[in-house]
């Protein structure tokens, strides 16, 4: 069998990746060696960003119908508020967290994909491939025991933290695992308002964290304590466990009932420094995996594959040159070290343990918190808006209007275009007029074929099909344009 792209893993990054390629029309096959989906919340957050570029599919909406909107989260210490970040404020069109367990999550994308008429192959498992500089020959193993040759131009590793592809790739997962003991809990509360805010408490024995999920269902966080060694297992917990933590650092008390899921887990902070081997790609746990404590892990490689997407689409149509696919780690990596750093601190500084460095935190914290533009700045980290590529190769020089090259641009994500067989296209933004002939010309297919509003009357605006901004120019400056195709197009580097 041939295909052009094997996506290895139907989690959420490789069910992802999957409708993007299918929405470009790119022909492909996504594989899963486990029977079924997962029935685990995990990874309960979606954040505005990734809504925004789901949205593009138009899968965001029955997300978004499906799950619970969260517009804020408090911190307290010694279960007393210090302070409240906002959703509310963002300029997206997802101004909330959206909580929807995993397993919902991944049945959703899972659906919508059937709808576009790829179905995921179940028990089919990548056991090796061999990489030909022209191909990839990718060996399968199906339930029944039979093997399997396929043939294919890209494959993509979307297989999680234990990823094939990666130990295939010999690629190191560099990082750690900490010593500290994780409960958590997919439980129900009883006697509790149900509030749409996240809470994060500060103890001085630990922090707990607690998500609403559905009415009178939450999710709940907690340190236990540290190992000494990474070879000591910390128990399954129990009711009685989430109870007593509870009774401890809940204010009010709580009592927990009906428990869906009791796990405990220690925290790995790992990353691979190159998301390419040859014609091999890593995303998502694959390539990266971090505290869970920001809840950025899944949304982080959610958003690696709809960077991936249309550069694997436009290279497969023909449209540019394959080296436009050297620019997907160099854009990503730099985002999941962030994460890495961010929610590296966010867990230190929540579970430090000695009285003084915990009254400094509480001090701080409560006044970092009272600033206006702290808060800002949080809330647009926490929904990934701030997330932008400013060393991207696939930027054009020079910088005229925000949003500069690298930025989100603001647009409505479900406006951006696709061309013949569902080829992505980048959109123009600028005074009415219309694009030069010699332009339409030669990159026409690349270029929606009308101008939209410019963000500001001034400027001429080249946005990406994943709504990153590739070019600011002054208004009708078409040869910086045109360059920008040309080296896209035989370089795939806008420099
Ligand atoms: C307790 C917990 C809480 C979390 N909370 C959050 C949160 O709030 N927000 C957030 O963003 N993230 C969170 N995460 C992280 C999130 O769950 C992961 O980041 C996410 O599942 C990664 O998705 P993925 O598709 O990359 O990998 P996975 O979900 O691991 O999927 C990989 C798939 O690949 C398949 N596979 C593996 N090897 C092969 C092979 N050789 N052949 C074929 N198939 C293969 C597996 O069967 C699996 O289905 C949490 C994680 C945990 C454990």
């Amino acid at each position: 069998m041939k295909t052009s792209a094997l996506i290895v893993g139907a989690g959420p990054v490789g069910l992802t990746l999957a409708i993007e390629l299918a929405r470009f029309g790119v022909p492909m096959r996504i594989i899963d060696k486990a029977p079924q989906r997962t029935d685990k919340s995990k990874a309960l957050v979606l954040w505005s960003r990734s809504l925004e570029l789901l949205e593009r599919s138009r899968v965001s909406q029955h997300l978004v119908d499906a799950g619970y909107k969260v517009e804020g989260v408090t911190i307290s210490a010694d279960k007393r508020p210090i302070g409240r970040l906002t959703m509310d404020g963002l300029l997206s069109a997802y101004p909330f967290a959206l909580m929807l367990p995993q397993s919902d999550t991944e049945r959703i994308l899972e659906e919508f994909l059937n709808d576009l008429g790829v179905q995921v192959d179940r028990q089919v498992e990548l056991l090796n491939f061999n990489d030909t500089g022209e191909k990839v020959d990718a060996r399968l193993h199906h339930a029944d025991g039979t093997e399997e040759m396929v043939e294919t131009s890209w494959l993509i590793g979307c297989d999680g933290a234990h990823s094939t592809v990666r130990h295939l790739l010999g690629k190191e997962f560099h990082g750690e695992t900490s010593l500290i003991d994780w409960l958590l809990a997919d439980i129900h509360l009883v006697d509790v308002p149900r509030t749409p805010e996240i809470n994060i408490g500060w103890h001085s024995d630990g922090v707990l964290a607690t998500f609403p999920i559905s009415k009178n269902r939450y999710r709940i966080v907690a340190d236990v304590g540290s190992a000494h060694s990474s070879s000591a297992r910390l128990p399954e917990p129990t009711l009685a466990d989430v109870q007593t933590v509870l009774d401890k650092r809940f204010p009010g008390g709580a009592r927990a009932t009906d428990a869906v899921w009791l796990s405990s887990f220690r925290i790995n902070e790992r990353k691979v420094a190159d998301y390419r081997g040859g014609r091999a790609f890593l995303a998502g746990d694959a390539a990266h995996v971090h505290s869970p404590m920001g809840g950025q892990g899944m949304n982080t490689g959610m958003q690696d594959v709809c960077n991936l997407a249309w550069k694997l689409a436009l290279v497969v149509h023909g449209r540019a040159s394959a080296e436009l696919l050297n620019t997907y780690s160099p854009e990503r990596s730099p985002v999941a070290e962030a994460v890495l750093k961010v929610t590296g601190r966010i867990t230190s500084v929540a579970t430090v343990k000695n009285k003084l460095g915990q009254a400094l935190r509480n001090h701080t914290a409560s006044l970092i918190l009272g600033m206006s533009p702290a808060r800002k700045f949080a809330s647009n980290l926490a929904g990934e808006l701030s997330i932008a590529y400013s060393h991207s190769p696939l930027n054009a020089r020079g910088k005229y209007l925000a949003p500069h090259p690298g930025e989100r641009a603001p647009i409505r994500q479900q406006e951006s275009p696709v061309g013949a067989g569902g080829a992505p296209q980048f959109a123009i933004f600028g005074k009415a007029e219309d694009i030069p002939t010699d332009l339409l010309l030669r990159f026409g297919s690349l270029l929606e074929p009308s101008v939209r509003e410019p963000f500001t009357p001034e400027g001429l605006w080249v946005v990406r099909p994943d709504g990153y901004t590739a070019l600011s120019a002054k208004s009708g400056d078409w040869h910086a344009v045109s360059t920008y195709f040309e080296n896209i197009i035989t370089k795939g580097s806008a420099l």
